[in-house]
């Protein structure tokens, strides 16, 4: 019956190796661990690294990479590699709107990244201009944004990933008050310099879920949508709108493809 539908016997043969190139490029280019490659419950399956957890969930486990802790911003450069001209206050940095935006020197792929943000509590504005920043790996951005009271557009709110998927709820917290994201990036993936697997972002927005897994249909862009275009691993970086805003206790954590 099959036969009949799609054809000859030799044709079967040919359509069942093209589904088998197919099932082997989704292999290749899932993020979804290979549960085939142990059976189960085996002794000879590598045991996962020993990590110790910090004192608190917002502080960096012990395989973490720390780009600020309140001492300096070494671990950062302004667009054009000099040193950055944002202010360290305290524990924090703060924002120097106009000086441009900052981003690490270090480069990532898939990676786990804690960040804890404020909003300026003397900032007035509404939409877009009160307290707009944002979290980028490269040109894919997770806004920020004070939209405690603040009304705009729901795919430009605090948590949203920019100009396409808004959080799934509004966690923000009050202005002034110091918030956290955790976000899970996945890089995309690139096949002749086509995207085979888009890049993912899950967001928890002062611990609540506010991306899951989310597939961005390409960088972030305002007014009209743009392609994505081939790129290896990208800087972190934290966006100068032009608003006084302020980041601490920022670290990263770098999710090696090998040990899944
Ligand atoms: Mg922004």
């Amino acid at each position: 019956m099959f036969e009949r539908l799609i054809g000859s016997r030799r044709t079967v043969g040919k359509f069942v190796v093209v589904l088998g190139v197919a099932a082997g490029m989704l292999a290749l280019t899932s993020y979804a661990r290979d549960l085939g490659k142990w059976k189960q419950h085996s002794e000879k399956r590598p045991a996962p690294e020993k990590v110790t957890p910090g004192d608190s969930w917002s502080d960096a486990p012990s395989d973490a990479i720390v780009l600020f802790d309140g001492d300096d911003l070494s671990e950062w450069q302004s667009g054009d590699g000099s040193k950055p001209k944002w202010k360290v206050k305290g524990d924090y940095v703060e924002v120097v709107p106009g000086t441009g935006t900052i981003k690490t020197k270090k480069t990532f792929g898939d990676a786990q990244l804690h960040v804890e943000w404020a909003t300026d509590p003397e900032a007035e504005g509404h939409g877009q201009h009160l307290s707009n920043s944002g979290v980028f790996f490269g040109s894919y951005e997770v806004q920020v944004l004070d939209t405690y009271k603040n009304k705009t557009y729901p795919d430009g709110m605090a948590g949203a990933l920019y100009g396409q998927y808004p959080p799934l709820v509004n966690a923000c917290r009050p202005t002034g008050e110091w918030q956290s994201f955790d976000i899970v990036y996945r890089r995309p993936r690139f096949k002749d310099g086509e995207v085979v697997q888009p890049a993912t972002f899950t967001v928890f927005h002062n611990g609540v879920l506010v991306q899951d897994a989310e597939e961005l249909v390409g960088p972030t862009s305002h007014g009209k949508r743009t392609p994505y275009r081939k790129h290896g691993d990208l800087p972190v970086k934290l966006q100068d709108h032009g608003h006084k805003l302020r980041f601490r206790n920022i670290w990263i954590r770098e999710l090696d493809e090998s040990k899944r």
